[in-house]
């Protein structure tokens, strides 16, 4: 199956090639746990989910690495700002300690793997705490200072990026003419306006290092839990399009400038934003739907999973009640169509299966693979039993639950009765076929005979 995904690096669409065929090495940008996922962070989730399991459905191995921020994301993720764990503690007016911070992380985290499961996410192969990593960090930004790429400013130590002829390859070169960069807090101490801290000082709460107590800034961890995780050089990165501009081009320049080695990473993909009413879901503005808001306006959190699955990761959308009701209502008439289907074990149909493959091998379309299933499901030429065969197969990548409807358990004296009467009706036996019709009825079943074979359903 080849596989072709849209780099960000090359911003182009390019054929996937692991560096070690056996095993695919895959890190994916966690939550910032200090308040509820929203569902638009959901989104960046429900991508890595299909394109690992899509990378598994073409037959690699993945090992999937995903970090839990708990520690050192600052409101901007320039460095600048309240720490928003700190900001976590205060809004549920919690004391600043370093226990309370990581109890905090741990209720969210726990919460955030709930919303994985709802929307059938694979949990990650590891998924670990960035406070549990601190000496990794403290490793790497020494190796940094050593090859002199720090210095020291009153808040903390710096990256200078200046020292880095290939910085912000990943968004293209822009320069500090970028509205973004003009947007920039001034810290007159720093050498560039996009030097990055690397170790944030911090009288009251943090954690021991060799250049005083405080934090990690929040770039360097995901460098170097990716690396001790997956090693200096790796095939794939995620997390969603806020990520390039900064933390991204950030991971990138410090990963390559530590290690000497490059690309840090091959591939890097990210999905786009979902926005409401044309504005940005925003966990810090508390302005935002939690996948428990769905619950409670009882929409099954399926039926997010399915309607984000009718966009491509890489095409904005718009969320409203609306269009999510009318996904669960398309979600719910495919379920019923393939419980409606025969009981009999089938095949996995390989035209069909070749066409899901090209699908998603083509950067993940996951709108044209949907279309592909709803076209399965009313081809009149293929027998029941064969589409739910291929239906089940399609759902190791789509995960919309189909292996978990419940099915009316049919006796196996019935389906016997029934498949005796099938053989009499072929032979044109229509006396004993009608008697065996008769006595499957008088046990409370009945069968109902179409194109694609029989049906037994409950009376
Ligand atoms: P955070 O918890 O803020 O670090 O974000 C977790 C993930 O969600 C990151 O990969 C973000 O890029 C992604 N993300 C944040 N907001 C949205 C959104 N509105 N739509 C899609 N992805 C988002
Ligand atoms: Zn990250």
């Amino acid at each position: 199956m080849s596989l072709i995904f849209y780099n960000t690096l090359s911003r182009q669409k390019e054929e996937f090639s692991p560096i070690n065929k056996s095993k695919v090495k895959m890190y994916t940008c966690g939550p910032t746990v200090y308040n509820y996922a929203h569902i638009g962070n959901l989104r960046a989730y429900v991508f890595a989910d299909v394109l690992r399991k899509t990378l598994e459905y073409s037959g690699f191995a993945v090992l999937q690495i995903m970090n839990i921020t708990d520690i050192g994301h600052l409101s901007s993720d320039r460095d600048s700002g309240e720490d928003k764990m700190t900001k976590g503690l205060e809004r549920e007016g919690k004391k600043l300690t370093l226990e309370n911070m990581r109890e905090m992380a741990e209720f969210y985290t726990k919460k955030f793997k709930e919303d994985l499961e709802k929307l059938n996410i694979e949990m990650p192969s590891g998924m670990y705490f960035a406070s549990d990593y601190i000496a990794e960090d403290i490793k790497l930004i020494k190796k940094l200072e050593k090859k002199g790429y720090t210095y020291k400013i009153s808040d903390g130590i710096y990256f200078d990026i200046s020292k880095d002829k290939n910085y912000g390859e990943l968004r293209g070169k822009k320069t500090n003419t970028d509205d973004a960069l003009s947007r920039l807090e001034k810290n007159v101490e720093k050498k560039n306006p996009e030097d990055f801290a690397l170790w944030k000082f911090s009288d009251s709460i943090g954690f021991p290092s060799p250049w005083g107590n405080g934090f990690p800034g929040w770039h360097i961890e995901c460098s170097a839990m990716s690396i001790k995780f997956l090693g200096e050089q790796f095939d794939i990165h995620t997390g969603g399009i806020d990520h390039i501009f900064v933390h991204h081009t950030n991971e990138i320049a410090q990963s390559e400038c530590a290690t000497g080695k490059r690309p840090f990473v091959r591939y890097w993909l990210h999905n786009e934003f979902v926005d409401i009413a044309g504005a940005k879901m925003a966990k810090s503005d508390d302005n935002f739907f939690k996948l428990n808001t769905l619950v409670e306006k009882n929409i099954e959190p399926i039926a997010y999973r399915f309607w984000l699955l009718m966009a491509n990761y890489r095409t904005k959308m718009n969320f409203n009640w609306e269009a999510l009701e009318g996904a669960e209502i398309a979600l719910k008439r495919l379920y019923n169509l393939y419980i409606e289907l025969h009981i009999k074990k089938g095949k996995v149909n390989k035209e069909y299966q070749t066409k899901f493959k090209e699908y998603l091998g083509d950067d993940l379309d996951t709108p044209r693979a949907l279309s592909l299933l709803w076209d399965l499901i009313k081809d009149e030429n293929i027998s029941g039993a064969d589409k739910k065969a291929t239906i089940l197969d399609f759902d190791k990548v789509l995960s919309l639950g189909f292996k978990n409807l419940k099915e009316e358990k049919i006796p196996s004296k019935i389906i016997k009765l029934s498949e005796e009467r099938e053989l009499a009706r072929k032979n044109k036996d229509f006396q004993k076929s009608d008697d065996l019709r008769a006595k499957i009825n008088s046990l409370g079943y009945e069968v109902k005979d179409s194109s694609e074979g029989y049906k037994i359903n409950k009376i």
